[in-house]
């Protein structure tokens, strides 16, 4: 059974659930075709009075969503609830600039006139990760419902009761039954919803070998998608940084969610000059985190987010090791139970060991020494993945030089890859196509229609 939630800081299974029938499956997918004959005639403010209430609703029931959330995944408190905020805001901010970001666009040929018309495709398939179980949703909901589509989507099955509980949300919100229908499917019946007719559209978050087949059967039925995949971010630290404020965000990059996080900073690139003083400092601040219950707010090293993303994580580190890695600090589970890692850095990590090319998701940091900003910045530019990155220095001329260089889909000067509701969000290589959030998030899924009069 996929969709079960344990309580990774214990071990303890809380809840179970069935997966839908191929018959109740079809029944759903029905419901948010018809659907979508009204609402995609249904005006921006009837649309944005549901969104807007859902984001009211989100930002209500802050405190039992965090709950549920660090219950099934393990989220510290505080980080959970700032989620939920952050996700009703979302829903905020589409139900207050869709109408905006949609509208006819003037286009100026040489002979009459014309414009650019954006109208809603249909039902849109969104599969989505349990790293940011509310996060996730909000991000395609907002966008995606006020541009008129339906969507349907299947969560991560270990976050089954954060994925009932946003269909509930909107539900209570006042939607129309189809708008937005949380699906407990297996990935035989994923492809299958894929390749429906009703879909028009694939929205997915998760890993790169998800990406690759959600990808691949989107493709084949000759249909749009955004693949939000994963990432080795590069945290650069040039030798002119100012190393407080360099590592204060160093270890809220690494440690947030406990290190899984899409955008985390993965690869700490350090200018030789001040290596040596970051490093100390790092595993200094690193060695002050507490585990703990990840509901009491004093807890600052909360559990990852199964047993299995711990022993995978164990595991990656162990062939790290085998290949020429030192372990600075960490690399083992800590001694209590639930699934809980020591914060834990690598170092002399060389290009023929596979560690340089992995994404770990969780508590671990790779720390590289380059003699300057060049050097930095091709190591930076040495990996599969592109999705985010950021680089820290005293000089604005050197930083905006970096951000450019540096091929990813986004680059923070002085501060960690983020994400804001008005900022598009993804990456490029095998961090994935399309972006999310912002003015260019409402527009993955919109069919954008030339109309010329001579
Ligand atoms: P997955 O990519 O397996 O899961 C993400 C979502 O995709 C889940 O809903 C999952 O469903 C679904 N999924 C996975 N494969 C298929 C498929 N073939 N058909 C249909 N749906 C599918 O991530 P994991 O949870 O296994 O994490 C593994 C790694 O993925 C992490 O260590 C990290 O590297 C990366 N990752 C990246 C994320 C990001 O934010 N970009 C988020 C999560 C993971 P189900 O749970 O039912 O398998």
């Amino acid at each position: 059974m996929t969709y079960q939630s344990f309580n990774p800081a214990t071990g303890t299974l809380l809840k179970k659930f069935e997966e839908l029938t191929d018959t109740q499956l079809e029944a759903k997918l029905a419901k948010a075709a018809e659907c979508f004959l009204t609402w995609k005639a249904t005006s921006y403010d009837a649309r944005a009075a549901i969104i807007a209430k859902a984001g009211v609703l989100l930002h209500e029931r802050a405190e039992e969503l965090a709950e549920t959330m660090t219950l099934e995944m393990g989220k510290r408190i505080d980080e959970a609830r700032g989620e939920v905020e952050f996700s009703a805001r979302i829903m905020a901010y589409y139900a207050t600039n869709a109408e905006t970001f949609l509208a006819d666009t003037p286009l100026y040929p040489e002979q009459g006139e014309g414009h650019m018309e954006s109208s809603p495709i249909g039902v849109i398939f969104g599969v989505e990760p349990w790293n940011f179980p509310y996060y996730q949703l909000a991000r395609v909901a907002g966008p995606h419902l006020m541009a008129g589509n339906t969507l349907v989507v299947k969560h991560a099955g270990c976050v089954p009761q954060c994925a009932i509980a946003f269909e509930k949300i909107l539900t209570d919100a006042g939607a129309p039954e189809g708008l937005y229908t949380n699906l407990m499917i297996s990935h035989d019946q994923s492809d299958a919803v894929v390749a429906d007719p009703r879909i028009k559209g694939v929205a997915l978050t998760g890993s790169v070998a998800a990406g690759r087949s959600i990808a691949a059967a989107a493709g084949k039925a000759l249909k749009p998608s955004s693949m939000e995949l994963g990432g080795a971010d590069a945290f650069i630290v040039l030798k002119d940084a100012d190393m407080e404020h360099a590592l204060k965000w160093a270890v809220w990059g690494r440690m947030y969610n406990t290190g899984q996080t899409c955008c985390a900073a993965k690869r700490f690139i350090i200018a030789e000059e001040v290596a040596d003083q970051f490093t100390t400092d790092f595993q200094a601040a690193l060695g002050t985190l507490e585990a703990g219950d990840p509901l009491d707010s004093a807890t600052t090293l909360g559990p990852l987010s199964s047993e299995q993303a711990l022993l995978d994580l164990l595991e990656q580190v162990d062939v790290a090791v085998k290949h020429g890695a030192k372990v600075l600090m960490g690399g083992k589970r800590l001694n209590r139970p639930g699934s809980y890692m020591q914060p834990t850095i690598l170092t002399d990590v060389t290009p023929d060991n596979p560690a340089f090319r992995t994404e770990f998701f969780g508590p671990v940091a790779m720390i590289f020494r380059v003699k300057d900003e060049a050097a930095a910045v091709a190591l930076a530019n040495d990996s599969d993945f592109g999705l985010g990155g950021s680089v820290f220095t005293g000089d604005e001329a050197a930083g905006r030089r970096v951000a450019s260089a540096v091929e990813t889909g986004m680059m923070f000067i002085n501060n960690i890859s983020w994400t804001d509701a008005e900022l598009p969000f993804g990456g490029i290589k095998d961090s994935g196509y399309g972006r999310e959030l912002g003015d260019m998030g409402i527009q993955q899924f919109v069919n954008k229609k030339l109309v010329r009069t001579i």
